[in-house]
Order: C-alpha cells, then structure tokens, then sequence
C-alpha cells in the first residue's frame, strides 16, 4: 500500500525513521535489564522469589504486549490512513506548481499566497455539506475553505504543513509514532501512551525492590538498576503526562488544535425550515447559491421570494433548497461536546474490548450521519433555543416543520 502521508519535510521523514528503531533498541535494553538481569538472575535464581518474579514477569509481558501492539497500530495508522480529506480535484497538473510555489516560500511564508474561496455556486463539494442538517460554517454560511487544497474544509479537519493536506480531527504531529495523530489514530495513541506509563511504572517497582534488597546485603551498587530506573523514570513520566493531557481531550472532545485556539468561536450553519421568517437575531441562507445574492444580513429580510429558492434556480434547485440559520457560539462553547460518557464512547469506542485493545477504529471516524460530520452535543438545541428557533421536525415527507411557535415551516 502507498504511504499516503509522505512527509513534505526531509528532516521529519529522517526522525520517522530514526525513532522507531530507537523506542526499538530501548524496548530491547529494558527487556534485557528488567527481565534477564533482574528479574530471572538476580530474583530468581540468587533469591529464589519464585512467586513474585512469576507475577512480575506476566505482568511485565502483558503490559509489554499491549504496548508494543498499540504503538505498532499507531505507527501503522498514522503512516498508511491518517485520516486526510479526500481532494475533490485532483491537483494535477496544478500540484507541481503548488509545491514548487512551497518550497519556494518556505515554512513561514506559507500563508501568505492566499487563494479565495471557490465562488462557484456549484462549487464541487458544497453539496456535501449543506445536505446535512449542522455544519460549521464561515460569518457568511459558507463553509471553511482551506486555501492549500483549494476545497471546502470539513468540520474539524486542520490543514497540516507536514502532509500539505487537511486533516480530520487533527491532534498533533507526533514524532514518536512518525506522524500526524488524528481522529483515526487518537484512541491508539492513548492506549499507547498508557500502558507505556504501566509498563514503567512496573519495571521502576522491580528495579526498586532490587535496589532495597542489595542495599540490605550490603552490595555494591548495581549498573542495570540504575539503567533502569533512569530509562523507566524519563519514559513514564513523559509518556503518564501525555497519558493524562489525552484523557482530558477524550473526555471533554477537544484536540491540541483547539487548545491552541482557546478563544475561537463557531459559526454553525443550522437546518431551518425553507420558508422561515427572517429574523432580526441571526441571518441565514440558502442553499444550492444563486449566482447573485446568496445569504442575508440580520435584519435585511427575506430577499428572495418563496424562501430564496425563487429566482432563476432550475427547478431541482428549487427542490432541494434548504435553508440554513448562521448560528455563532461563545467563546469555549464546544459544540460536540456529548458529556463526559459520550465523549469517551465518540473515541474509545462503545465496549471494554475496544477500550482496551488496539482493533477497531473510533466510532467518531464514521462520517455518514446525516447530523453534521461529527455528532453534535446538546449545545446545538441550545444555541436554537438562544436564537429564538423552535425546534424542528422532519416529517414523513421529509420536509422540516417547525413546533408549537409562530415560525411555521409551511
Ligand atoms: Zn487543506
């Protein structure tokens, strides 16, 4: 299979490399240290502590299995499915250019060439997000665009410099596992990190209990307890504190992107039915775009008749026209957020097996709801409630109606 995620930088491409065959050797050295030297020489055969050593060594090896599959799912995931968005277009003959124009530019400089969002009402790929009843959108409705793929950006994808693409639900470009951890690879990660922590934890006990036990006979210090303790205490510390920043972004659905950005705020595009009064508190739009005027400012009305499906849209345009409130959140407002149980479930998966074993992908990575591309959390029939929009529902024809309130969908 083809590395999709082939790293734009070579430095990047050279610790991908390198790294793993370092976590390798040390996995290697540790092994050696903790279970030959100390473990099965030293406990076992000079101070015949058959019982602990027994249960040290499954423990070790159970701890060691864990960890070495869920780095190998990790690193497999990040390298060959890191969950970039598909292009629409193919950049073709375009792409030489576009890297050329990169590498010419620089790192720093990479923002500067902006390329302005498709003004097409057609525009390749917006179909995809109106059809769906939620979706982040920009001030004016329309959805983010990414300039360097020069296509729509799906609700919570980040563009990554490193794989010059966008990501879904991107993390943080880890070098420890030679890539962009993101929504396919996040729950791996965390099962990772953890029992790496365990497994420490684990040979920095055997190696203190040694360590106690030569002290009382009076021996010498021993090189491979040092070893040891040095090498558990560096990864387990390291590897506990991404343990714990990782359950908070599981549990309260947030990634580093969004840490980094604690202010932002979300502009929601919000099903509402077609022929809905305009409102002085939001502004909407309507979708397919017409050629001319596509949205409406608070406050300037409903300008295009019959619920702006009017006009000189065809007649399939007029059919599946939708509208759409501009709903904005607060600042820290987090739109998915489903409570801490379902925010877990969203990544973990939804039993103890996928909890704990590296197998399946996170129920998040499925994006064929027709909700939004993520599963929205009670903020989204707030914010209607907060906007004056009464909750809507589809009835057997599949036309939106709105309940008990004088915005009536027909
Ligand atoms: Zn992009």
């Amino acid at each position: 299979m083809a590395r999709q995620s082939d790293s734009n930088r070579a430095a990047t491409r050279w610790t991908v490399r390198i790294i793993p065959f370092f976590i390798v050797g040390t996995f290697g050295v540790g092994t050696y240290a903790v279970v030959g030297r100390l473990l099965v020489e030293y406990l076992y055969q000079e101070e015949r502590q058959t019982d602990l050593v027994a249960a040290l060594l499954v423990l070790y090896f159970l701890f060691f299995l864990l960890t070495v599959s869920a780095y190998a799912r990790t690193l497999l995931t990040t390298q060959l499915d890191p969950g970039l968005v598909p292009l629409i277009h193919d950049r073709g003959a375009d792409e030489k250019q576009h890297r050329k124009d990169r590498a010419g530019r620089g790192r720093d400089a990479e923002a500067n060439v902006w390329v302005p969002p498709d003004q097409n009402p057609d525009s390749p790929g917006l179909e995809a997000f109106y059809s769906k009843e939620v979706f982040v959108c920009e001030a004016d409705g329309r959805p983010k665009w990414c300039s360097e793929c020069r296509q729509w950006k799906p609700d919570r994808a980040h563009h990554s410099s490193e794989l010059d693409r966008c990501v879904r639900k991107m993390d943080h470009l880890c070098p420890w596992v030679g890539g962009i951890v993101a929504e396919t690879s996040f729950n791996f990660f965390f099962q990772f990190t953890l029992y790496t922590a365990c497994l420490c934890f684990i040979c920095i006990a055997t190696a203190a209990y040694s360590l106690q036990m030569q002290n009382q006979q009076g021996r010498g210090l021993d090189g491979w307890v040092i070893v040891v303790i040095v090498l558990a205490a560096v990864f387990g510390f390291f590897t506990f504190a991404m343990t714990l920043t990782s359950a908070r972004f599981i549990f309260t659905n947030i990634t580093n992107i969004d840490m980094l950005r604690k202010t932002q705020v979300f502009f929601l595009a919000v099903r509402i039915p077609l022929n809905s009064p305009p409102s002085d508190k939001f502004p909407s739009i309507v979708y397919p775009l017409q050629p001319y005027q596509a949205w409406e400012a608070p406050g300037q009305g409903q300008t295009q008749p019959n619920g702006g499906a009017g006009g000189h849209g065809s007649a399939r345009d007029q059919q599946a026209a939708r509208r759409c409130a501009i709903l904005r959140t607060e600042p820290r407002e987090n739109p998915w957020d489903l409570g801490y149980w379902g925010n877990w479930k969203s990544v973990m998966g939804n039993n103890v097996v996928e909890w704990l074993l590296p197998i399946k992908h996170s129920p998040c990575c499925n994006h064929e709801s027709m909700e939004g591309d993520y599963q929205f959390g009670p903020l989204v029939a707030e914010l209607k409630k907060r906007y004056g929009i009464a909750e809507a529902v589809t009835d057997v024809r599949g036309e939106m109606e709105m309940h008990n309130t004088g915005i009536s969908g027909t």
